[in-house]
């Protein structure tokens, strides 16, 4: 039985206008029936552009915000038919990592406040034991035990998403949801706090659900990733079945994406034109029909199904089977730097030919 079973998860948010007997104008279809697994000891990544859906799935499934539709069961448990007071119980169990380490703790705690607070609130340890339970904290994520006494304002961006680790890790969670936890961080830092959450996985079995818009980030710390479009997993698949055959259109483009490290590099680059729509109002049919290059008459009216295919991907595509593969960046940056080693050879050839 897999840690969390997401099963056709909905959450639209009402549009209206006027302040009182607000006249309904619509619904923004920011999840609209989406469903996967998350295995214990297992990251699953939701990758997809802004407005996607996908920090709104987190959300939804720890219900920080109340569903629409849908069933989501953590260890067997309903989470959507949990009474309050059970909430409680189920939240200490799920934990969330959020994006932006600046705004997410309080500037007015101490750091030995914030990472302490979780601990009170489950009646986890209290006084010595509670502060001894901090050092420990702190020092898993990498900072010192004398930290505790410091505010947040006091830390550079990673030292303060390691603040938020810490508090997340407090209460002993299974699963982490980490969402676009590197973001908003120097690439140098992005390295240390993806490889730090990395390490904690091994050592303390979690399972994460890594929500990101950055394939080339999640590549390393997933075992499956889930592409979301609209509202919607387009494709699913182990890490390296998606970046050596990318099936979806909208995959494939996300992959050419990912630059290459030498800039003389052939490139495949697959533009996408236009805006993502707006999700009050999706396209018919498939809803990537008005952006993708293989779109036919078919994708403007039939919705395609989520097909399972024999190596135990999904892809939600009429024509995937008829698409012509891309070259995965993987291939591309080995064809660029074995171009660039055969230049190199080159150039010391004509040297060592050319008198002294
Ligand atoms: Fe493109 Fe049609 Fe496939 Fe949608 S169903 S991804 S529009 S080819």
């Amino acid at each position: 039985m897999a840690l969390l079973e997401v099963k056709d998860l909905v959450k639209h948010f009402p549009v209206t206008r006027g302040l009182f007997l607000g006249q309904n104008l619509g619904s923004v279809r920011a999840v609209d029936g989406v469903s996967f697994e998350v295995n214990a000891g297992e990251t699953l990544s939701l990758v997809g552009e802004s407005g996607c859906g996908k920090s709104t799935t987190g959300r939804v499934l720890l219900r920080l915000i109340e569903p629409t539709a849908g069933a989501v069961r953590f260890n067997g448990e309903d989470v959507f038919n949990l009474p309050k007071s059970e909430l409680r119980r189920l939240r200490r169990e799920m934990q969330i990592i959020f994006q932006d380490p600046y705004a997410s703790l309080n500037p007015r705690m101490t750091v030995g406040e914030i990472i302490g607070e979780p601990l009170k609130i489950h009646g986890l340890a209290e006084g010595e034991a509670k502060r001894a339970r901090v050092k420990e904290l702190l020092e898993q994520v990498g900072l010192s035990a004398w930290h505790e006494r410091r505010y947040p304002h006091e830390f550079s961006g990673g030292q303060r998403q390691r603040i938020g680790i810490a508090r997340a890790l407090a209460v002993e969670p299974k699963l982490i949801v980490c969402d676009e936890p590197v973001s908003a961080l120097d690439v140098s830092v992005q390295a240390q706090v993806v490889n730090l959450l990395e390490d904690l996985q091994k050592r303390l079995r979690l399972s994460y659900l890594f929500i990101a818009h950055d394939l080339s980030v999640v590549k390393h710390v997933s075992d499956r990733i889930a592409v979301m479009y609209l509202g919607k997993i387009v494709e699913l698949a182990p890490t390296r079945t998606l970046f050596a055959a990318p099936r979806h259109p909208y995959t494939q483009a996300l992959l050419s994406a990912i630059p290459v490290p030498d800039p003389t590099a052939p490139r495949e680059r697959l533009l996408l034109e236009g805006d993502v729509p707006s999700p009050i109002n999706p396209p018919t049919g498939c809803r990537f029909h008005t952006r993708c290059p293989h779109a036919r008459e078919r994708c403007k009216a039939e919705e395609p199904t989520y097909e399972t295919l024999e190596d135990g991907s999904h892809v939600a595509c009429h024509f995937h089977r008829e698409i012509p593969p891309v070259t995965p960046p993987a291939a591309r940056a080995t064809a660029s730097a074995n171009a660039y080693l055969g230049r190199l050879k080159a150039v010391y050839k004509r040297q060592a030919s050319t008198p002294a």
